[in-house]
């Protein structure tokens, strides 16, 4: 299979996605590329979608976007980690913070040097040993150029996608408003050829990108692509998102709170706060979550909680024919470790990588499709972990979670862990071995051995070496401002003069 050489690429929907990709196609290959966006205000966007990880600078950097106009713009604050809070049980409480834990070294990673210290009675939690995991715990931050703080931001989604608009709009990107109704398609290959709207405008394209949304109108809609159901392993269904006033200090941290059929989100902003029940339709009604919901939050909600409806899985192919679906369109993983922003901002990075500059190629297209698969699946894994390894026995909701069979290859990772201590993270995974072990250790999975490279150390040395650790973050964290101060700080600094460049 080999289209005709690309230059007009279309994308359909104005979400975050819509707006990622075309910020990101425009940036990196505009003056080779002649892009077009079709969205339809009267549709509108899913509008949740607040909280990031630490690739979405990177992302940024690559766009050349100056880190005080995207917080103005977007309300956004920033993020350390995300507190886990009666997940192991109930009153457990962990933080999956980002950064390094402790010091390793070649052989063994330094939770093995903890667990062998924590055996002998010379440590106190994990979590002293984290520069980020003890900064979010005290509420303290410093970012900006020269932070040594991993960190990702909660963003407002609305803000966001308006402030990548701008930003494309400005770099070229032409926008046209309206609905699509119908999709050309070639009627030997299959290749879209054009998306028609309501208006009775034709809009034409070598290359397709799909980012409408749930909808899926191109890469569903038009070409079947088909959807992998993963909900045996991941049965939430359904959101209640609403806003509430801002109330307490601000905290760099998403909370992650488990109840009896799924879990609620907290998101900081500096304005407001978000707030989402996620929960599992088989298990708890509608009706039920919104009482629950209501009785949940901890200040007055600015209007009438949404809800929303999704379905855990993936279509079968991310790049089927000449469409890309990015986004919603191409599956969705709940919210749980806020990495859906990441996907599609990665997803539109690679196809900037492995750009069919002479004509869609098969070759292309399975290299493509072969690592988005990759990396979704370690955090399908990633996100299920926080199911399966649970002791919560309280609803049957938890009890069928610890009882479900999971993929072989999250299945590998906990009995390598329970059994030996040993965490990794393979070419094309998302989390560091650091992040499995955070929520492992945070969900119970206790392991039987460790490595004994800390066992050659006396119970002096070992302590010394952990307080040597120890007392270095808390020092670093000391130096540091509550967030809310830096914000304002930073913030009333004037704008950086000239944008960045773009790193690439
Ligand atoms: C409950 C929930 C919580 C989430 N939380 C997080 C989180 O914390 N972190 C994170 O990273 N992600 C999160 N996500 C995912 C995140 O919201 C999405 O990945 C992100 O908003 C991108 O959405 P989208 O652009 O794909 O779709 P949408 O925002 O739905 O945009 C679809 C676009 O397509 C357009 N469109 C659709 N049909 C047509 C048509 N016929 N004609 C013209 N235009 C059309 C719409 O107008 C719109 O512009 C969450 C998702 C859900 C459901």
């Amino acid at each position: 299979m080999m289209g005709k050489p690309v230059k007009k690429v279309v994308i359909a929907g104005g979400g975050t996605a819509g707006w990622c990709a075309a910020a990101a196609l425009s940036r990196f290959l505009g003056p080779l590329l002649d892009i077009t966006l079709v969205e339809s205000e009267e549709i509108g966007i899913v509008g949740v979608g607040e909280s990031t990880i630490p690739t979405i600078r990177t992302f940024h950097s690559f766009l050349g976007i100056d880190e005080r106009e995207f917080l103005r713009a977007t309300n956004a604050t920033h993020k350390l980690a995300i507190a886990f809070e009666n997940w192991g049980r109930d009153k457990d409480r962990y933080l999956h913070a980002f950064g390094e834990m402790g010091v390793s070294n070649w052989m063994a990673q330094f939770h093995h040097v903890w667990l062998e210290a924590r055996s002998r009675g010379l440590v106190g939690d994990y979590g002293n040993y984290g520069f980020e995991y003890q900064a979010a715990e005290q509420g303290r931050f410093q970012g900006g150029e020269g932070s040594r703080l991993s960190y990702a931001y909660h963003l407002d989604a609305v803000l966001y996608g308006r402030f990548l608009r701008t930003l494309s709009e400005k770099i070229g990107v032409k926008r046209i408003e309206g609905r699509i109704q119908t999709v050309d398609q070639d009627s030997e290959t299959g290749f879209v050829t054009a998306l028609n709207l309501e208006s009775g405008q034709r809009i034409e394209g070598d290359l397709f990108i799909d980012c409408t949304g749930f909808r899926a109108l191109l890469t569903e809609g038009a070409l079947k692509t088909g959807y992998e159901d993963w909900s045996h392993w991941l049965p939430t269904d359904r959101a209640l998102a609403v806003q509430t006033e801002s109330r307490g200090p601000l905290m760099p941290y998403t909370r992650a709170i488990a109840h009896g059929e799924g879990w609620r989100w907290r998101i900081p902003l500096q304005n407001r706060v978000g707030n989402g029940l996620v929960y599992s339709s088989q298990y708890l009604s509608d009706e039920d979550a919104r009482q629950r919901f209501a009785g949940m939050l901890d200040a007055e909600p600015l209007f009438e909680p949404r809800l929303i409806r999704y379905q855990t899985g993936t279509r079968r192919l991310t790049w089927n024919k000449n469409v890309v679906a990015l986004g919603l369109s191409s599956g969705f993983i709940e919210p749980l470790e806020s990495t859906s922003i990441h996907l599609f901002q990665v997803g539109v990075t690679r196809l900037a990588q492995l750009f069919p500059f002479s004509g869609v190629n098969q070759p292309l297209i399975d290299r493509y499709n072969a690592l988005a698969r990759h990396e979704l699946e370690r955090i399908r894994d990633f996100v299920i972990l926080h199911y399966k390894a649970t002791e919560r026995d309280d609803t049957a909701f938890w009890r069928d979670r610890q009882a479900m069979p999971v993929p072989d290859t999250l299945q590998e990772r906990m009995e390598l862990f329970r059994e030996t201590a040993e965490a990794y993270q393979d070419a094309g995974d998302l989390f560091r071995a650091d992040s499995w072990v955070q929520v492992m250790m945070g969900q119970r999975i206790a392991p039987k051995t460790w490595h004994r490279l800390a066992r050659m150390m006396s119970d002096t040395e070992l302590r010394q070496a952990l307080s040597s650790i120890k007392d270095r973050i808390d020092h670093a964290v000391a130096a540091l401002p509550p967030q809310e101060q830096f914000i304002r700080t930073y913030l009333a600094a004037p704008p950086a003069h000239g944008r960045p460049q773009p790193a690439m």
